[in-house]
């Protein structure tokens, strides 16, 4: 049987397969790129050819433009490719729309890269599926015992209490363009708020194509204000890039209150620093039961870690009999949450 590390290694470039001549979400460019999904850190453009699902090569192309790779081949979930030596198929992840697990396998050793996942339902994307292998390969983005997200229907709720006791200020929610934003949109429609939703320029295409792949959002409205008065948007819910808050087109909106939907809202000192009023717990990575609870339903023999909290997801492992090591990897800067 191939040892896992001749299947796939970490290297400058990101994960390599040498047996299949490929990279998994590469940092530089390569010349085949596997990619999990389109957060900027695993998608980057430049490479020759690029395999992904669908949705995730048109993020891609309406990120970077139609240009963003040489060539491109559709990766179907569940659909079992040969590439070179090795086999790979495409999971669901469960992080944002499109995303994806990749799993390697040849003579006998499968490997499971998770790219970035999460467990809890999502209105926007396929949920995660547990996929048995030799080796499974995490995050640990909130791989430490005080990340336990709550519910997100308490945060959604938080939201619209708050709404409802301040009908004269505008509520900003800064979340990310790609699955965070959307997400909150889909949950806060669920909830049963119908009103139009007010969203930055910079969510625009991303929301739109969401729509286009069939997922809902009720009515959006850009949140421009050249054509009316700063009144006009009291009561209104906008939704933003954390970064717009500190732009000056968030002073022009009615006494506004500063929500951010992240998983980072656990940590009081990082909402104050940020001047978040009313922080979100929501993330689209696993919480530290979340991550445990995934590993023992795979029940992998080895688990690496690519990047986050890696050390104390690694001794968890080690306590519980797994073998477990941290890869060490670069580049991840975990934009989705
Ligand atoms: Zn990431
Ligand atoms: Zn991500």
């Amino acid at each position: 049987m191939l040892r896992p590390e001749q299947l796939l290694a970490p290297g400058p470039d990101g994960l390599c397969c040498p047996l299949g001549g490929f990279h998994i979400d590469p940092v530089r460019p390569v010349a085949k790129a596997l990619i999990t999904h389109g957060h900027a850190d695993h998608a980057r453009s430049g490479h020759g050819e690029v395999l992904a699902t669908a949705e995730t090569l048109r993020i891609m192309a309406t990120r970077y433009g139609e240009t963003f790779a040489k060539g491109s081949q559709v990766a179907k979930m569940g659909e079992a490719m040969r590439i070179g030596d090795v086999t790979v198929s495409f999971h669901p992840a469960g992080h944002v729309l499109g995303s994806a697990q990749i799993a390697v396998e040849a003579k006998g050793c499968r490997i499971v890269v998770s790219g970035d996942y999460k467990r809890r339902r999502d209105p926007t994307c396929l949920p995660f599926e547990p996929v048995a292998c030799d080796v499974f390969i995490t995050e640990a983005t909130f791989g430490l015992p005080v990340f336990r997200h709550p519910d997100d229907s308490v945060e959604i709720h938080k939201l619209l209490k708050s709404m409802r006791e301040f009908p004269e200020r505008a509520h900003l929610v800064g979340a990310y363009a790609l699955g965070k934003a959307q997400r909150i949109i889909g949950r806060l429609r669920e909830e049963g708020y119908d009103a139009p939703i007010y969203i930055h320029g910079a969510l625009e295409k991303l929301c739109r194509l969401y729509e286009e792949e069939g997922i809902a959002l009720g009515e959006l409205r850009p949140a421009t204000l050249e054509t009316g008065r700063k009144t006009d948007f009291a009561g209104a819910l906008v939704i933003c890039p954390p970064s717009a808050f500190a732009d000056r087109w968030a002073r022009r909106f009615p006494d506004p209150v500063a929500c951010f939907a992240s998983g980072w809202m656990t940590i009081r000192q990082r909402a104050k620093q940020r001047g978040v009023e009313l922080p979100l717990i929501i993330s689209d990575h696993c919480d530290w039961d979340e991550l445990i609870e995934t590993i023992e339903e795979i029940a992998p023999a080895e688990v690496w870690v690519t990047h986050g909290r890696e050390e104390a997801l690694v001794r968890w492992c080690e306590l519980a009999g797994i073998r477990a090591k941290p890869l060490h990897m670069v580049g991840y800067e975990d934009e989705g949450d």
